[in-house]
């Protein structure tokens, strides 16, 4: 892959250390959201996508369990209750309620770029369940959709002539004057040097924060970004301390980032056990009932994990439902149609963000939020299994109409950037990991005790 994304345009400084360039549209991410919002955007448009790490190595790949979608009409307002019963009724209904009345059309489109998810016997499409759905509304591929979504996404992506990739290429800071926002400061890991990038619009979709944590499911290399330059900026965001923790991670010592154990293990029937071997929870319950039996079952049996069983499934079933999961475990010790694993609660997801409408404009003009960046209250204060990737897909679109329709207005401004701030970025990022934290601490200082000091 090229990673020369200057243009015909781009200045160098003269002393090598600044080289500022021009694109209509730059998309920090390369997981589902910014991949869906460039695809979204016009051909015409000149884009300029920047991903921290690997393109691939985003959350989006890692998703297991599936996709939420509306099977049928009739299933409507069970979606919907469940979504806001999940929340505590803290989403914004009217986002909610987009989001389920675009997910065909989203399935659609994922299919019309190559997406296969499973099928049944009949050749129907085949519907998981997960936690705290009433009913089966899950599209998946084995339990790797996210790697099946993202992959097929970045093919098309990499056919526009339009679209640049680079990758470890890192987002410093937001260039915003006068409550707008006009480019991107950034690292280029590959060339080490900094660069100024000026464009039209700006799309965050930088994922969440599982990085901030000890115990996370998501990539190391995920620290929440976009919400330090929020902070630094005045950008609205909203629910920053809504985080999810998943109930159920694999348990291992000495790792990076912990295995998720997808919740449709246990919509499929897998059970929770604690020492004694005795179930303690109704395992289909909401993700934060579920994380909190666990914890305080953890305590009582004076163990950092309870044990998840699934042997009663057929061996040959797990192998086709859970591919990836077998093979794990496998790999780490457990034969999960043989012997129960150890599991443990991680941070997860995060509900909160950067404050968006349903267009996903955030508080600054010519700036977008999409995917696990934004905040548009579809999740409330708890997110429903599955929605994320759905949620992630239908504003991003959306995103990406708004800015076609709206960019011929848009004149290219270039203030001009003091690189003299970026110049020691290790201190650059533990100051934005220490105001996260803290705007963490001052929301929630339970949350914090519970999850984020140790
Ligand atoms: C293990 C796991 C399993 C999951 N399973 C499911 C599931 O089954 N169903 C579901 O709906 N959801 C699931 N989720 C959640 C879902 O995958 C994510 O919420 C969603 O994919 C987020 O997509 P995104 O595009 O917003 O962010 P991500 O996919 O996280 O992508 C973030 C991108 O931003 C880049 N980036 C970050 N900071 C910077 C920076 N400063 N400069 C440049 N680039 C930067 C990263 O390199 C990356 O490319 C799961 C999540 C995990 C971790």
């Amino acid at each position: 892959m090229s990673q020369d994304f200057l243009t015909d345009n781009s200045i160098p400084d003269g002393n090598g250390t600044m080289i500022a360039d021009y694109y209509d549209v730059v998309i920090v991410g390369t997981g589902v959201a910014g991949l869906f919002a460039a695809l979204s955007i016009s051909p015409d448009l000149n884009i300029l996508m920047i991903s921290k790490d690997k393109i691939k190595n985003s959350d989006s790949y890692l998703a297991q369990g599936g996709i939420c979608t509306l099977k049928e009409p009739a299933d409507f307002d069970s979606f919907l209750e469940d979504t806001l019963r999940a929340g505590r009724y803290e989403n914004k209904e009217d986002s909610v309620r987009v989001m389920i009345e675009n997910s065909p059309m989203i399935m659609d489109r994922l299919i019309e770029y190559g997406v296969q998810f499973d099928k049944d016997k009949d050749g129907g499409f085949e519907y998981t369940r997960e936690g705290a759905h009433s009913t089966y509304r899950i599209l998946h591929h084995k339990d790797v959709t996210g790697k099946e979504i993202t992959n097929k996404l970045l093919n098309n992506v990499r056919e526009r002539s339009n679209i640049t990739l680079c990758e470890f290429t890192k987002m410093l800071d937001l260039i915003i004057k006068d409550n707008t926002c006009h480019g991107v400061v950034v690292m280029d890991g590959m060339n080490e040097c900094l660069k100024v990038v000026y464009a039209k619009e700006v799309v965050l979709a930088t994922g969440g924060i599982g990085g901030l944590f000890a115990h996370s499911t998501n990539f190391k290399h995920i620290t929440g970004d976009s919400f330090a330059l929020a902070l630094r900026h005045n950008i609205k965001l909203e629910n920053i301390n809504y985080i999810q923790i998943h109930p159920t991670s694999l348990y291992e010592v000495n790792v990076n980032r912990k295995f998720l154990i997808s919740e449709s293990v246990r919509g499929e029937g897998g059970i929770l056990l604690n020492k004694d071997g005795e179930r303690f929870v109704d395992e289909l319950l909401p993700r934060d009932v579920v994380t909190e039996a666990i914890r305080k079952q953890m305590e009582i049996d004076g163990r950092p994990y309870v044990m998840l069983s699934i042997k009663h499934m057929p061996k040959d079933e797990i192998l086709r439902r859970f591919p990836n999961i077998y093979r794990h475990c496998l790999e780490v010790g457990y034969d999960l149609s043989k012997e129960d694993i150890p599991v443990t609660p991680a941070q997860h997801y995060l509900m909160g963000g950067v404050k968006a409408d349903t267009y996903g404009r955030t508080s600054v003009d010519r700036l977008f939020a999409v995917g696990e960046t934004a905040c548009n209250g579809v999740h409330g204060a708890n997110r429903l299994a599955s929605n994320s990737l759905l949620e992630s897909l239908v504003f991003a679109e959306r995103a990406g109409w708004i800015i076609t329709e709206e960019i011929g207005l848009v004149e290219i401004e270039t203030p001009s950037v003091d690189l003299e701030k970026y110049k020691d970025i290790e201190r650059w990022d533990d100051e934005n990991r220490q105001l996260i934290i803290d705007e963490i601490k001052r929301r929630d200082i339970e949350f914090y005790d519970k999850w984020c000091n140790n």
